[in-house]
């Protein structure tokens, strides 16, 4: 089979790799198509993610759809189409115990190394965390459902987004997808920032009030402004730098919330310490997402959530590398950029 390997820092190549064998549980999946997360973007550019790193080349890539080839020992039936839970949690830690799989002390992750990611033609994975998407959804689309989780979490973990005044931070994919689902619960006012024009754009048409586009605008000043200097309810980090969660902070109102999705490259946050205990803010932090498949394939499938807006480029395979340059420049608009084998 054909597999992107990443070699080094800005270096991914498509090469040949042997055809993986589905041991007991796991269905073999043909790969329709692997986006780009910005934890892959990270890697790509910085070498690391989260303090984790590489020491052997390694195939990237964790947010995939693709269909059923081989459903070897499972009930999954050949030809079905699915989008794959990248995380394998391991049902015998007391975090899994208390159904918390997410943060299961022993959690094995496609495309942290050393296991190998999503990005190749074929992939062997546990037929628990293969979910069955609508025959009406792009494949390419698809693997769009796993940043789309990432927000599902993030608004459970949220204690009040019905009613609330609220700001989005960053409009990626997991911002954008953010937005809608804190429109869909009811959030009364949204603003949404980020440097990029056309990605304010699109959060504009999928609900956002205000768009301030950082870099021009003063995302805290404008947003103060707008509320008349009381500040927002709940605030969503969905960008990563310490300026971004600078203008959280400044933004939310006392006894107001963060919920800090993003990831930032260095890994350390600085806080005020008084500001936050001055206002009696409450900070969460939000670690990816928890047995969220079904109720997001759900929401795709009765149109309460958009995937489409959010991909904006789609690379064949042999063009990785540019997929990778673009998705990390965000050069043209771009949101979240596919991969595509055929
Ligand atoms: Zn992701
Ligand atoms: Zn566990």
């Amino acid at each position: 089979m054909r597999a992107v390997v990443q070699h080094g820092i800005r270096d991914v190549r498509l090469e040949e790799r042997p055809n993986p064998t589905p041991g007991a549980g796991e269905v073999l999946v043909r790969t329709s198509a692997v986006t780009i997360c910005a934890s892959d973007v990270h890697m790509f550019a910085e070498g690391n993610v989260g303090g984790v790193s590489w020491e052997e080349p390694f195939i990237p890539g964790h947010e995939a759809a693709g269909v059923v080839e081989d459903p070897n020992d499972t009930d999954l039936p050949a030809g079905t189409r699915v989008v794959l839970d990248p995380a394998v949690a391991c049902h015998d830690c007391d975090m899994c115990a208390e159904a918390m799989f997410h943060l299961c002390r022993n959690l094995k992750f496609c495309d942290l190394p050393p296991v190998d990611g999503a990005m190749r033609e074929l992939i062997a994975w546990p037929a628990n965390r293969v979910f069955p998407v609508p025959e009406s959804l792009d494949l390419v689309e698809a693997p769009l459902i796993e940043p789309l989780c990432v927000a599902v979490h993030a608004l459970e973990l949220a204690s009040r987004p019905a009613g609330a005044v609220a700001a989005v931070a960053g409009c990626g994919a997991i911002g954008l997808f953010t937005l809608q689902m804190a429109r869909l619960q009811g959030a009364e006012k949204i603003f949404a920032t980020d440097p990029v024009a056309e990605r304010l754009a699109v959060a504009r048409e999928l609900g956002a009030d205000e768009t301030i586009q950082v870099g021009l605008q003063d995302p805290v000043a404008e947003i103060l402004r707008a509320t008349g200097d009381r500040g927002v309810d709940l605030v969503f980090e969905a960008a990563g730098p310490q300026e971004a969660l600078e203008q959280c902070l400044g933004v939310v109102r006392p006894a107001g919330e963060v919920v800090v999705i993003g990831i930032p490259s260095a890994d350390e946050y600085r806080l005020q310490a008084s500001s936050l205990r001055r206002r009696e803010l409450t900070v969460r932090f939000v670690r990816r997402q928890n047995e969220n498949y079904p109720q997001a394939v759900e929401l795709v499938r009765r149109g309460a959530i958009k995937l489409g807006p959010m991909l904006t480029h789609r690379f064949p395979a042999e063009r990785a590398q540019e997929a990778f340059l673009l998705a990390e420049r965000k050069l043209e608009g771009a949101v979240r950029v596919a991969v595509v084998f055929d």
